[in-house]
C-alpha cells in the first residue's frame, strides 16, 4: 500500500524519523492549516507531515461534504511548495466512514517502529478524542501533538483526564495564530466575500474556478483573469470566439482533441499552479495551424517570415513539426494581445524546448495525455499526474513521445534529440540527490 509518494520509504534507513500525521477534513485547506503543520514540524523536529483528508469524517454526517477529489487536490495544491509536507488519500481510498485510528494502524503497519508518528490536531479536535472509536490505542500507537486555536483553549480537566488513562503522551503547543476555520471560508465563498488571505492564492483559485461552496451562478469563475472584455485574450469571450474559429480551421476529430488537450491543460494548470485561463487559452490554440498540407505549411513558414529562423531542408522535410512555431506566429500577428508565455507554450508543444518553462510543459504533456489519447502504456503517465512533480512528469511524457517515434519509425527534429538529453540529465541528478 502507498501512504505517501514522497515518503513511503520513511525511516527505511533504520534511523531514528518523526513523522507528523493532519488529519482533517479540509474543506477547505486554510492557512491556519498549514502554520500548524509547520509550526508542529518546526517544534517538534518532524522529518515529514502527512495530510490526510477525511473520505466521509463521521463527525460531520449532518452537512454535504465537498467532493473527496476536490478536497484531496486542494491540499495538493496547498502543500507542494512546502518540501516537508505531503498528502496522503489513504482514508479517500477506503470506503464508508473514516476512523482515525485505522489510519493509525495502517500507518503504523506500515513504517518501521524506528519512526515514531505525531497525531496533529487542534483543541478543538482533541476535546472529542474521548468519543472516537479505539481511543486508546491512538494514544498506544502515536503521540498527540495538540495545537491551541482561537477560541478553544485547552481545558484542564480534559488534560486531567487523558494523563490518567495512562496511554496518552500529549505536547500542548499553545500558537492560537490564526482564527481562521474552513466553515468561515465557504461562508464567505457564499456570500460573495474575499478570501484572500485566508487560503493560498492557488487554492483560491480552485475553489472559484470549480465553484465551489457557492450556489450557481458565479462570477469569478475564470479563475485568475477578469472574464468580460471582449478583447481580454484571458476572459471568456475571446475563447469562445477563437473556439468557433477552429471549427472552420480543422476537422471534427482534431476539434475533439483540442477541446481535450485544452481541459487537460487548464486540469494540470490547477494541480501544479499554473494560470489555468493561460493553460486553457494555449490548449486551445496550440494545433490552431493543423489544417494546412506539407505544401501548405512550407509556404506558411514563408509566409509568416519564419524561414530566416527555421532550417529550411527541415521544413522540407518534415513541414508538420512546425505547426506550432507557425501557429504562435500567426496568433501573434492576428492577435496581439495574446500573452507571450502563452504562444511561447503553442510554439513549443511539438519539439519542446530548453529550458521549458511550466506553462510549456503543462501544454506538452495536455497534448500527449488528453482523453482521447489511447495508445499503450500512456495510463501509467496519466497514474503520475498530481503524484510526481512537474518536469518529472514531463520529463517521462517527452520520454515516452521519443520511444513512440522510434518505434512507429517516424522521423525526429533534431532538437529533439538535445531537449530529451537535457532533461534525462536532470532527472538522474534529481534521483541521485534523493539517494543521499
Ligand atoms: P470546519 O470549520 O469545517 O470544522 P476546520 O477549519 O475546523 O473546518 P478541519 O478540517 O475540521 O478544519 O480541521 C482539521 C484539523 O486542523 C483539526 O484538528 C482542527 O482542530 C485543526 N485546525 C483547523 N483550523 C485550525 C486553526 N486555525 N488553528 C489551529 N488548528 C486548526
Ligand atoms: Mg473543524
Amino acid at each position: 500500500m502507498i501512504i505517501s509518494a514522497l515518503f513511503d520509504d520513511l525511516g527505511a534507513d533504520g534511523a531514528p524519523r518523526r513523522l507528523g500525521i493532519m488529519g482533517g477534513t479540509f474543506d477547505p485547506i486554510h492557512l491556519g492549516h498549514l502554520a500548524c503543520a509547520e509550526q508542529a514540524r518546526e517544534t517538534f523536529g518532524l522529518d515529514a507531515v502527512i495530510f490526510i483528508p477525511t473520505g466521509m469524517p463521521v463527525f460531520k454526517l449532518d452537512r454535504a461534504i465537498t467532493a473527496a477529489q476536490d478536497r484531496l487536490a486542494m491540499v495538493q495544491l496547498a502543500i507542494r511548495s512546502n518540501p516537508f509536507f505531503d498528502v496522503s488519500s489513504l482514508e479517500i481510498d477506503r470506503e464508508g466512514c473514516t476512523y482515525t485510528i485505522d489510519t493509525i494502524r495502517a500507518l503504523r503497519d506500515h513504517y518501521p517502529d524506528n519512526v515514531e508518528l505525531f497525531f496533529i490536531t487542534g483543541a478543538d479536535a482533541l476535546s472529542t478524542i474521548l468519543r472516537w472509536r479505539d481511543c486508546d490505542d491512538i494514544g498506544r500507537l502515536s503521540r498527540l501533538i495538540a495545537i491551541s486555536r482561537p477560541g478553544f483553549s485547552f481545558d484542564d480537566s480534559l488534560k486531567a483526564e487523558l494523563d490518567a488513562r495512562g496511554v496518552y503522551r500529549v505536547d500542548y503547543l499553545e500558537t492560537a495564530r490564526f482564527s481562521i476555520s474552513s466553515s468561515e471560508v465557504r461562508e464567505r465563498v457564499a456570500q460573495g466575500k474575499s478570501i484572500r488571505y485566508l487560503v493560498i492564492s492557488e487554492v483560491r483559485n480552485y475553489i472559484l474556478e470549480h465553484g465551489l461552496y457557492k450556489p450557481a451562478q458565479d462570477e469569478e469563475l475564470q479563475g485568475t483573469s477578469q472574464a468580460g472584455f471582449q478583447d481580454d485574450p484571458l476572459g471568456k469571450a475571446f475563447y469562445k470566439a477563437r473556439h468557433k474559429d477552429l471549427k472552420d480551421r480543422v476537422g471534427k476529430k482534431r476539434l475533439k482533441h483540442i477541446e481535450g488537450v485544452a481541459q487537460t491543460a487548464r486540469d494540470l494548470a490547477l494541480i501544479y499552479g499554473v494560470d489555468p485561463a493561460k493553460a486553457s487559452l494555449a490548449g486551445l490554440l496550440h494545433d490552431w495551424d493543423k489544417g494546412y498540407s506539407g505544401e501548405q505549411m512550407q509556404e506558411r513558414v514563408q509566409e509568416l517570415g519564419l524561414d530566416e529562423l527555421i532550417d529550411p531542408r527541415l521544413v522540407r522535410s518534415m513541414p508538420q513539426v512546425f505547426h506550432g512555431q507557425t501557429a504562435a506566429a500567426a496568433l501573434a500577428r492576428e492577435y496581439p494581445s495574446i500573452p507571450i508565455d502563452v504562444l511561447q507554450a503553442i510554439a513549443r508543444h511539438t519539439t519542446g524546448a530548453i529550458p521549458m518553462s511550466d506553462l510549456d510543459m503543462v501544454i506538452y504533456i495536455a497534448d500527449a495525455l488528453e482523453p482521447g489519447r489511447t495508445y499503450g502504456t500512456i495510463d501509467d503517465l496519466r497514474a503520475m499526474v498530481g503524484k510526481v512533480d512537474l518536469e518529472e512528469l514531463f520529463y517521462q511524457t517527452y520520454r515516452y513521445w521519443v520511444i513512440l517515434l522510434l518505434e512507429q519509425a517516424k522521423t525526429m527534429h533534431p532538437d529533439t534529440i538535445e531537449v530529451y538529453n537535457f532533461y534525462a540529465a536532470r532527472h538522474g541528478a534529481r534521483k541521485a540527490a534523493e539517494r543521499d
